[in-house]
């Protein structure tokens, strides 16, 4: 027996596997699975060049438990070891890159992707004692038996094993016995073995017979040593895509709507499958992620810094050796592979979405409301996908019809310019609360998109900014007369007076609804149009709607109340009839106390006149005094007037009917206020 010590330079590196190690110790499991399947390939690839010349025979893995010995055995038919390359790979190289790892890590424990690379000696961070068992391919060589107990210090002996090759026994650490149950290491097993490319096998297949699961003679292969993406695509059906999807995600009900299938050898190797899913309002975009393989080994299911953002929607497995995978994740956005491999795969996706679009528009409009969401999210987060998918991204309209970003401009180019030569893109995102204002700008034969999905906000400001003289204005902002406005505005022909009756009729009658402001403003519309109507600021109201979306700074104009303008249509028939009763009503006893007001103005106006030259602190108390009591009694007087008229509109059935319209107009008219205008309508009828 041979004693010696392993070769690293720090006294002893296994306390540092166990403790840094700690939260991914199930990784073990896949390289040592790994080496054992890289052994069988090299034999593979020795045979098929004649340098090894015996039986192959059967070349499974097996992994298997012994819960009474409390061992977990790995054991392989491939290369074996010697005794030389057990001291050279085992003894010097393995542990040498294992202190090299772990310093690595000891930096940077949550960035070494997948905790890839870590080897033979993340046996370590499971077991108290690890034994090998090979036996080389090589003629003459004699079986060899190395074990170590976690110091240092390993034994190496000759012995004797009755086939080539490997195993590997772990005897397994009392605050690890999990790995000693068939479940949790049949898990492990499919989570990072499921697509090796040499048949794993794990215990027996089990049937049922008599009510009762019994052991077969056939063993358990836990994997599909041949995965759809390593294969040629010109030899897989439609069939073949889909079962291989739900191989990757066996608990998905769905069907994807489309595939890409990734195939380059040069400048970097990478296969893969990626999926289109459905996607569906409030699901999880984040359950079936794409899945990272190296040589058909898992690595991760979180490819950030791999590929773009937007991308991470997509399912499937991407497989790449030229992925550095012992580096940190930040590291990985400047990786010329990385960058060269996201490149790819970007320009893959945008090709493939074109040839769909041209192929076959129906289906592409079809699946559109389910691809939306992604395409949109990659033209806002990427202008090179924006450049690319700006030819046939759509747009819908109320009444379902699409139309790419061009055909829409071309359709709406005619009747949709303003008088400054602004093309009006008109849009709707409730297709049923704004129903009566699409309508009316549909009878004007205006064109109105339906965005209400999630980005469509952020779609509206991309499409403003990247072309000119244009603009979005959500059909229920206004009236349909000033939607789009052909001509300058009519003057409003009022007196001051006559303004600030309608003023005070209308907003002492407004209700107060909880976040909500109005203002009352005027404009000569047309005797045709509502005489009353709600306004909202498009710049404001998008910022809502963004806020609304998801936080951030954003979240800040959620918090505003929401502002509307109630204007007053001064060319309405009503509103000048409005104006007459009022006046009759009002004016004799607004007169008298008009007299006075004008008279408190003149004198505060004088009074200022006086003052103007002199800072406040030149002011003598009496004449500050005298300042602030005339402001009081003009601004008493104004309420005085602003009263009378109250009055008279709390009274008025039909100020209270043309504000009621307005807010029904607008979805504000509910519970009681609703039931009251009903009520009202009911008694003007009779
Ligand atoms: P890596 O696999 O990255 O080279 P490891 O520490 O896992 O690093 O293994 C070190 C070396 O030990 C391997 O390169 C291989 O030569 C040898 N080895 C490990 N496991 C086996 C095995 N099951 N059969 C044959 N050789 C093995």
């Amino acid at each position: 027996m041979a004693k010696g010590n392993i070769g690293v330079t720090s006294d002893n590196i296994f306390p540092v596997i166990k403790k840094f190690l700690y939260s991914d110790h199930e990784i073990f499991l896949r390289e040592l699975v790994s080496n054992a399947v890289d052994a069988t390939q090299k034999l593979r690839t020795l045979a098929s060049v004649n340098e090894f010349k015996g039986e192959l025979g059967d070349l499974k893995v097996r992994v298997s438990i012994d819960t009474k010995k409390g061992t977990l055995t790995v054991s392989d038919h491939g290369i074996g070891m010697t005794a030389e390359e057990v001291d050279k790979y085992i003894n010097q190289i393995a542990f040498s890159g294992a202190e090299e790892f772990v310093n690595k890590y000891k930096d940077n424990a949550q960035a070494i992707i997948g905790h890839f690379g870590l080897g033979f000696y993340s046996a370590f961070m499971v077991s108290k004692k690890v034994e090998i068992f090979s036996q080389s391919y090589k003629e003459d060589a004699p079986a060899v038996h190395w074990s170590c107990d976690g110091s240092p210090v390993y034994d190496m002996e000759q012995t004797i094993k009755a086939e080539r090759g490997t195993d590997i026994v772990l005897h397994i650490d009392d605050e690890c016995k999990e790995f000693l149950e068939e479940s949790k290491i049949l898990g492990l097993l499919t989570k990072y073995c499921k697509f090796l490319p040499v048949e794993i096998a794990f215990g027996k297949k089990k049937e049922w017979k008599d009510g009762k699961q019994v052991e077969t003679d056939e063993d358990n292969i836990i994997n599909n040593t041949n995965p759809a993406w390593t294969r040629k695509p010109a030899d897989l059906t439609e069939e073949d895509y889909s079962k291989f999807y739900h191989e990757l995600y066996p608990m998905s009900m769905d069907e994807p709507l489309f595939h890409i299938h990734l195939n380059v050898d040069y400048p970097f190797n990478l296969t893969g499958i990626l999926y289109f899913p459905r996607i569906k309002p409030n699901m999880d975009l984040h359950k079936n992620k794409i899945q990272l393989y190296c040589n058909q080994v898992f690595v991760t299911d979180s490819v950030e810094n791999i590929v773009p953002e937007y991308l991470t929607l997509l399912h499937g497995v991407i497989d790449s050796p030229d992925i550095p995978l012992n580096v940190s994740r930040s590291y990985l956005q400047s990786d010329a592979n990385v960058k060269k491999i996201s490149g790819h795969i970007t320009k893959k996706v945008a090709d493939r979405l074109a040839e769909i679009f041209k192929t076959d528009r129906q289906q592409f409009e079809e699946k559109w409301e389910d691809i939306k969401l992604f395409i949109q999210y990659g033209m806002l987060s990427d202008e090179k996908f924006y450049e690319r998918a700006v030819k046939y991204a759509l747009l819908r309209n109320v009444d379902k019809k699409y139309f790419t970003y061009e055909e829409y401009k071309t359709l709406i180019e005619g009747n949709q310019k303003d008088k400054n030569g602004d093309l009006i893109y008109l849009y709707a995102n409730d297709a049923d609360a704004q129903y009566a204002y699409i309508q009316r700008a549909k009878e004007k034969g205006y064109d109105v998109l339906l965005m209400d999905s999630q980005l469509d906000v952020h779609i509206i400001s991309q499409m403003e900014q990247k072309n000119e003289k244009t603009r979005f204005v959500r059909v229920d902002s206004d009236i349909v007369e000033n939607l789009i406005k052909k001509e300058d505005d009519q003057k409003v022909t009022l007196t001051e007076d006559e303004k600030m009756a309608l003023e005070a009729v209308f907003s002492s009658q407004l209700p107060t609804i909880e976040k909500t402001n109005f203002i009352v403003g005027f404009e000569n519309v047309s005797e045709d149009a509502l005489p009353v109507f709600l306004t909202q600021e498009e710049f404001m109201r998008r910022m809502k709607d963004m806020s609304a979306m998801g936080g951030g700074m954003m979240s800040f104009y959620g918090e505003m109340p929401d502002s509307y303008k109630l204007v007053v249509n001064t060319a309405h028939p009503l509103i000048k009839d409005l104006l007459k009763a009022e006046e009759e009503a009002c004016a004799e006893k607004v007169a008298p106390i008009a007299e006075a007001l004008k008279a408190k103005e003149a004198e505060e106006a004088k009074l200022k006149e006086e003052q103007k030259d002199k800072k406040s602190d030149e002011l003598t108390t009496e004449e500050k005094d005298k300042a602030e009591a005339i402001t009081k009694e003009v601004a008493k007087l104004k309420k005085d007037i602003k009263d009378i008229r109250a009055a008279f509109a709390a009274d008025n059935a039909t100020v209270h009917q043309l504000i009621d319209i307005a807010l029904l107009a607008s979805n504000l008219l509910k519970g009681e206020a609703l039931a009251a205008f009903v009520k009202r309508s009911v008694e003007v009828l009779k």
